[in-house]
């Protein structure tokens, strides 16, 4: 047996592998020199080709580019007037900023517990979540998995309240053969640094509602109902009227310039990290400590993560030391998520012990993400499998 690199033994890799890094080429650094040259480069004409290539591939009526999926999920909210009082339903298993943006509009975010392994909302628990201050469902996507969107609009349509999806892992995902951005009433897509493309920080909100498409454009700039582009260039004019007290929330020409390059490398992206999904899965399969992600009937996975969880009766060491033995053979992981009902913030307000949503809780405590991005190359998810195999043997129990 060979002795892990934590132990003093000789590290799998001489190079750290990182969990993710974004994959910029040629292409992106001329695009933005282009803008950067042009003399334009806030909002402008890159936003609108942006807008109207996501709509494309998307295959949705309106896309709306705004500077974080953040922005895009509390702009959903505002649009249906979400305020003090109110409810939002939302996974426990999610990033902070899917709860935060309820908070932020004064309203309590309803945490419901998830299915075991996809970690996505456990649909069996949302009817008792629902109350008569319940105003909409946040599904998530989790890891790049859609929701059961079938149930999800079904119990919405029931109780008519509004959904509002987090695909901020999901972009290029489908459900039933249909991409996400056509099901719920507003998408929000995340182009952060390490998502399955990006802008460096970015979103956009996809909606097949023209009045609902109509509104976001007033709330994401200023409220104005005229944009710079319409204002300053040469058919534009001085005048503008400000029709609510609406958010800076807007891209600018750079970000959708480099947004343009990557749209365009989304399907290659996606078919890669596919590929190496795969191969991670026939690698790690033999190992009897690892549960492995399952991909759901009726769903196109995009692997923003690629999710594993140990199995500690078969182990002598906890995630968190695992992840550091894998550290020392120079390989970097993640946990997604910690659990958003365990942060101080929502414990205290609120109330709540970690074990109220049990199966985010126990999965959380098992979960590592594994390095997986755009460049990733096959021979480093050998690396990786080799990493794990070498300290599963070693901790065995
Ligand atoms: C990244 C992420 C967000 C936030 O996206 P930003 O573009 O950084 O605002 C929201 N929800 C989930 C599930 C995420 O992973």
């Amino acid at each position: 047996m060979r002795k892990p690199a934590i132990l003093g033994g000789k590290p799998v890799r001489k190079t750290f592998l990182p969990f993710a890094k974004p994959f910029i080429g040629e292409e992106e650094k001329k695009a933005v020199m282009e803008v950067l040259e042009s003399g334009w480069i806030s909002l402008g004409p890159k936003n609108r080709e942006f807008e109207e290539k996501l709509a494309n591939y998307l295959k949705v009526r309106h896309v709306i580019v705004v500077n974080s999926c953040t922005a895009g999920l509390f702009l959903s909210l505002k649009l249906l007037e979400v305020k003090p009082g109110d409810e939002v339903i939302i996974p426990t298993y999610t990033f902070c900023a899917s709860a935060n943006v309820v908070e932020h509009l004064g309203a309590k975010p309803v945490f419901v517990d998830v299915e075991p392994n996809t970690m996505l909302i456990d649909t069996e628990k949302i009817e008792e979540a629902i109350t008569d201050k319940t105003k909409a469902i946040m599904p998530v996507h989790f890891a790049g998995q859609p929701a059961d969107l079938d149930k999800i609009l079904r119990i919405a349509k029931e109780y008519q309240i509004d959904v509002v999806e987090d695909a901020a892992h999901a972009i290029g995902a489908e459900f039933d053969g249909k991409k996400i951005g056509n099901f719920g009433l507003t998408t929000s897509f995340s182009f952060y640094a390490i998502k399955n493309m990006t802008t460096g920080d970015g979103g956009a909100i996809a909606t097949n509602n023209d009045e609902v498409a109509e509104r976001l454009r007033i709330l994401r700039l200023h409220g104005m109902d005229k944009d710079a582009w319409k204002r300053y260039s040469a058919k534009g004019s001085w005048f503008y009227d400000v029709l609510d007290a609406g958010y800076k929330m807007n891209l600018t020409d750079i970000q959708a310039a480099l947004g343009i390059v990557q749209l365009s490398r989304l399907e290659t992206f996606i078919k890669r990290r596919r590929k190496l999904a795969k191969y991670y899965i026939e690698l790690l399969g033999e190992l009897d400590f690892i549960e492995l992600p399952i991909e759901k009937p009726k769903r196109k996975h995009v692997f923003h993560l690629f999710t594993i969880f140990l199995k500690e009766d078969k182990l002598r060491i906890n995630r968190d030391k695992f992840i550091e033995a894998l550290r020392a053979e120079n390989i970097g992981t993640s946990v997604h998520f910690i659990p958003v009902h365990t942060f101080t913030y929502y414990r205290i307000k609120y109330g709540y012990k970690p074990g109220d949503f049990p199966v985010a809780w126990e999965y959380y405590n098992r979960e590592i993400s594994l390095p997986l991005f755009n460049g990733m190359k096959e021979c480093e998810v050998e690396d990786v499998a080799k990493a794990m195999e070498k300290i599963g043997e070693w901790y065995k129990r």
